[in-house]
């Protein structure tokens, strides 16, 4: 199990997770799902909608993931996932994350930032517990 993503799309995560410090950024992962490996394209910046303080909390836009679902349908890209960040936190899933965690084919990115570093990793559901999946930069 492991997950591509491209460079420009990494970027795009860690600058949104500088930028929504000290709350959590949040987002839709767009790619798809090939045999045992995920490619990532593209990061689909959401609202947070939870409601606040959002340092330690997400929830994204429900009218965004549906209005990318319905883009996608017919082609070969699907939504794949989501980001959030932890701001001060680890790059690694929170006791929130584990009560809204519910989809095992999802992809989770979570991006830790930390003063002006931001380390991000990559997990997927199994058996209801995350497991870190190896995540690479590259294209497709
Ligand atoms: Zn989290």
């Amino acid at each position: 199990m492991g997950a591509v993503i491209r460079q420009a799309t990494l970027d795009a995560v860690t600058a949104a997770a500088s930028a929504a410090y000290p709350e959590e950024c949040c987002g839709l992962l767009i790619g798809a799902k090939e045999g045992d490996r995920w490619r990532i394209d593209e990061a689909v910046a959401a609202a947070n909608v939870a409601p606040r303080p959002r340092h330690d909390h997400f929830e994204i836009d429900p009218a965004l993931h549906l209005r990318l679902q319905r883009e996608l349908r017919g082609t070969a890209q699907a939504v794949i996932g989501h980001y959030h960040s932890h701001p001060n936190g680890r790059a690694a899933p929170s006791r929130a994350d584990m009560a809204q965690a519910e989809d095992p084919s999802r992809l989770w990115l979570i991006a830790a930032v930390a003063g002006d570093a931001v380390k991000v990793a990559a997990f997927r559901l199994t058996g209801g517990a995350f497991i870190k999946v190896d995540l690479n930069v590259g294209e497709s």
